[in-house]
């Protein structure tokens, strides 16, 4: 038994000030995440600071075109905000497709981009865990590893990344906005994840006290006609075995501008380039579709249980691909 304490700020500045003077201390948004890992000992925070009355939680279209999501913009309004879904469909459906019902009411943005690996072992302290413990070893490596990813991995973890936002993020090159003592700073949000490597622990560059204000997306006009593909064991509250996030642009049968994105498969949201390069300027045809998604999963690692994977995200992403050129693309 241990004991927490709470306190609750009004501005970012004191929430800042408050967190980083206190190795113990730590933000709470929708504590759906925070809640669970103090429940299961994965995190020594014993100080608990409520950010919900602080300034961030709008949902705004900029001057330019681009659309800033504050940190605590709750997962069901920005899913449901038309400016968001008329825009940037693939993200209202990552949105919608994730938690349920209660937990997307609670849950914020900035919450969800450092939501904690499903992996049961990183959960189990019984296990040897990287993650959690540094150098203890990984026990997935040679365990149950059936939900873990292929691409991406290193020999320290392997566990998949477990956010569907933050796929269609990578999708549309969303910049992370994040405050601390010495002013703020701004994340491409391909570095602001982290594959595991020798660190597995280390799954973004965030510093201790570093506060997320806001989720700037950038203007794309071709991602209103776009998709969110979401593969997982059963229909509703489940995380992605597979996911795609697709924007898509096909002019006189040939491919114009692609992004696209893969969840369930990877250590960090996967932003999948090598399929783009390999769809650019091509006939948006089955055949080449097929060879642009084996281009994407060509180096993937499949351990003893999830090598079904590498053949359900080609067939998700060609499957994604067709869904959207039978739709017209792009108007
Ligand atoms: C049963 C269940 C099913 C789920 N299914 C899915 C799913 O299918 N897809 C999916 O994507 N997600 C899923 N989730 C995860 C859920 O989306 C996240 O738990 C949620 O988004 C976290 O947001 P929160 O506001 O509750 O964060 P919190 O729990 O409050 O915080 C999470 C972490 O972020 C830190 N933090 C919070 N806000 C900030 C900030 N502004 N700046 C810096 N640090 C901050 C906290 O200190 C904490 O470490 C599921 C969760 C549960 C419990
Ligand atoms: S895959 Fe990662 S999170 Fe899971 S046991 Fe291995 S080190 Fe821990």
């Amino acid at each position: 038994m241990r004991s927490i304490s709470y306190s609750r700020v009004a501005d970012v500045a004191t929430a800042i000030a408050t967190v980083t003077a206190d190795p113990d201390a730590a933000y709470l948004a929708g504590g759906t995440t925070k809640v669970d890992m103090l429940r299961i000992y994965a995190e020594p925070s014993q100080r608990l600071v409520d950010i919900n009355d602080l300034p961030i939680n709008h949902i705004e279209l900029q001057p330019d075109g681009a659309v800033r999501l504050g940190a605590l913009a709750r997962m069901n309004d920005v899913a449901m905000s038309p400016i968001v879904a008329q825009r940037y469909p693939l993200l209202a459906e990552a949105l919608v497709l994730g938690a349920s019902a209660q937990l997307r009411n609670m849950a914020s943005m900035g919450g969800n981009m450092l939501q904690r690996t499903r992996c049961s072992y990183f959960r189990d302290h019984e296990a040897a865990c990287n993650k959690r413990v540094p150098g203890s070893g990984c026990s997935a490596l040679t365990g149950v590893n059936r939900g873990h990813a292929v691409l991406g991995t290193s020999e320290h973890c392997i566990a998949a990344h477990p956010s569907d936002a933050a796929v269609a993020l990578s999708a549309l090159d969303a910049v992370i906005h994040v405050q601390n003592r010495d002013g703020h700073h701004a994340y491409a949000i391909d570095d602001f994840f982290l594959a595991p490597e020798d660190t597995p622990e280390r799954e973004h560059p965030l510093q201790h006290g570093d506060l997320i204000t806001a989720i700037e997306i950038p203007p794309l006009p071709m991602a209103r006609d776009s998709l969110y593909l979401k593969v997982r064991d059963r229909e509703s509250y489940e995380f992605a075995l597979v996911s795609v996030a697709l924007a898509l642009r096909v002019e006189g049968g040939a491919v114009a501008e692609v992004r696209m994105a893969l969840g369930g498969v990877a250590t960090k949201p996967w932003r999948a380039r090598r399929a783009e390069h390999a769809l650019l300027g091509r006939p948006a045809t089955h055949e080449h579709f097929l060879h642009a998604a084996r281009e994407e999963t060509a180096d993937a690692v499949p351990r003893s249980m999830n090598g079904f994977k590498i053949e359900l995200a080609r067939r998700t992403m060609v499957r994604a691909l067709e869904t959207v050129t039978a739709r017209g693309g792009t108007p």
